[in-house]
């Protein structure tokens, strides 16, 4: 079965979204198969957002992603890796739909809340890095 890496930031941590996210994904009817509430190295959010290491906003996201703890989930279900896009909202929360996710809990592209996996290999990717053997299927 299709699974995403889905992880509320820290200012998702620390605003109290954490339950509601959790039972948006429950409720559309996806599975919970890994959860934990953790602090992020700095290497790993380098290798997690490696693909944006030229982007001038870089340094500040791997701060961001730094500043507090994190819920680190892998959800399983049909089609849950772009259904978990579209419930996650666009990147910029200013043009993310009101029912969204950050379309109803953000406002600033730098403090968006949450991240979900954007397609199903990387999805096998951020899997093995943030949970390695605990969750090898
Ligand atoms: P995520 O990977 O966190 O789910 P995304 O896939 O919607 O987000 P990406 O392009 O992968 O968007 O960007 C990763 C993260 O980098 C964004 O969620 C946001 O926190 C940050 N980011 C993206 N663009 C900008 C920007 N222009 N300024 C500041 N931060 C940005
Ligand atoms: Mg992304």
């Amino acid at each position: 079965t299709e699974r995403s890496y889905i992880m509320i930031k820290p200012d998702g941590v620390q605003r109290g979204l954490v339950g509601e996210v959790i039972k948006r994904f429950e409720q559309r009817g996806y599975t919970l198969r890994g959860l934990k509430l953790m602090s992020v190295e700095k290497a790993l959010a380098e290798k997690h957002y490696a693909d944006l290491s030229a982007k001038p906003f870089f340094a500040g996201l791997v701060d961001y992603i730094c500043s507090g703890p994190v819920v680190a989930m892998v959800w399983e279900g049909k089609g849950v890796v772009a259904t978990g896009r579209s419930m996650i909202g666009a990147t910029n929360p200013l043009a993310s739909a009101p029912g969204t996710i950050r379309g109803d809990y953000a406002v600033d592209v730098g403090r968006n809340v949450i991240h979900g996996s954007d397609t199903v290999e990387n999805a096998k990717k951020e899997i093995a890095l943030w949970f390695g053997e605990e969750l090898s299927e």
